[in-house]
């Protein structure tokens, strides 16, 4: 494992504690290879590898985490989260853009790597099609960009079947909660929260967290809440239950407005709409953002899922956040991973983790584990794990 080293772990990790907090996995999760991405127009190497699977698992395995395969679950939720052309494109696009020829059709000009990734290269933006109605493209290379909106997220003959098979684990782990576990963690990959309704980008597919919480509705809980800890802004969560009065979203990320993904969305001014007016919190954080104000914002955001009322919560696990991670500037280190689980915690709430971003491959395990440590020692002192 080269990527693990005590020397890295975080200094207030308490080896006395094992972490209870079961891990959902599912080895399917790897299957998915980007091998790369297209960002500002060239073929770049990307972030989000299969290796931060395994250190992940690694890390809270050795922490004394038991380690649960995910269960296979029906279409019922994901139906209520997803657009079935969003599902279909998903299923079934790789295949037929190798049918189409599409792969060997630019092959002439790849270079010596054959790009054998689906790549959308037209969007209908609003100013595209102007209130014309969204039509569903006969070209599969035309349909790619209308569920796809980035050109970064690549889609390969594995994709699929990863991001299903994390949405099961983190059905898993609200199958867990609801047998009584205090809180359960989805090492999912790839991550979700920047899938919509119906179009897909950010590194992810599915949204893993929303189906999380749509889950924890069906299952009983009147209100769920969500808090996203992603150093990046969960436009997809937002997005599915921005109208809804029933889910709360909460998330403090890098200032989109300094210049960062997902650019359009994660504004301090997005509350929610309609019925779901009041039931959206973004805090927006400057770059070099550290622990203190960082941990401040996490304090907002769970006094809010307090005042909600909620019966159970949903984090969106994002590490990408601390210091030394390369997608984002913020500078969190091991020890407010810690605080933000202990406070989350606090609430007393059956809880689902479910993991997002997080690229720094040494220290992606131990980051993971503190803030978990923290989950645990949180829902301790509230009585949830005794
Ligand atoms: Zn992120």
């Amino acid at each position: 494992m080269p990527y693990m080293s005590d020397a890295m772990g975080p200094s207030t990790t308490t080896p006395t504690h094992p972490l209870a907090i079961p891990v959902v996995w599912s080895a399917d999760c790897l299957r998915h290879e980007p091998k790369g991405e297209v960002w500002l127009g060239v073929m770049t190497p990307g972030t989000e590898l299969p290796e931060r699977a395994h250190v992940i698992r690694a890390e809270l395995e050795s922490a004394g985490a038991p380690v649960v395969d995910a269960r296979r679950h029906g279409d019922q939720t994901l139906h209520a989260v997803h657009d079935r052309g969003l599902l279909d494109f998903l299923e079934h696009g790789y295949r037929q853009w190798a049918e189409a020829g599409l792969f060997a059709a630019v092959a002439q000009w790849s270079g010596p790597e054959p790009v054998d990734r689906v790549v959308p290269y037209v969007f209908p933006t609003a100013g595209m099609v102007d209130g014309l109605p969204l039509r569903e493209p006969a070209g599969i290379h035309g349909r790619a960009g209308r569920y796809g909106y980035d050109t970064m997220t690549l889609i390969g003959p594995g994709t699929w079947l990863a991001a299903r098979a994390a949405v099961d684990v983190a059905l898993t782990a609200v199958d867990l909660v609801g047998s009584g576990h205090a809180a359960a963690y989805a090492l999912c990959r790839p991550p979700g929260h920047h899938v919509t309704h119906d179009a897909y980008g950010g590194s992810c597919y599915l949204n893993n967290a929303a189906v999380a919480a749509q889950a924890l509705r069906e299952s009983g809980s009147g209100r769920v809440a969500i808090v996203d800890i992603d150093a990046h802004h969960g436009n997809g969560t937002q997005m599915v239950f921005y109208d809804r009065s029933d889910v709360f979203y909460g998330s403090l990320h890098v200032d989109p407005g300094a210049g960062w993904f997902p650019h359009y969305a994660g504004y301090a001014d997005e509350s929610g709409r309609g019925e779901g007016a009041g039931t959206n919190l973004n805090l927006p954080l400057p770059e070099g953002t550290p622990d203190d104000d960082w941990l401040a914002a996490v304090d907002r955001i769970v006094d809010a899922v307090g005042r909600f009322g909620a019966d159970a919560v949903v984090v969106s696990l994002g590490v990408d956040a601390a210091v030394d991670d390369p997608e984002s500037p913020l500078r969190v280190t091991h020890d407010g991973y810690r605080a933000a689980g202990d406070r989350i915690g606090r609430l007393g709430l059956p809880t689902v983790a479910v993991q997002e971003g997080g690229y720094h491959l040494p220290t992606l395990g131990t980051l993971v584990r503190s803030c978990l440590t923290g989950l645990q020692s949180g829902l301790t002192v509230t009585g949830g794990i005794s």
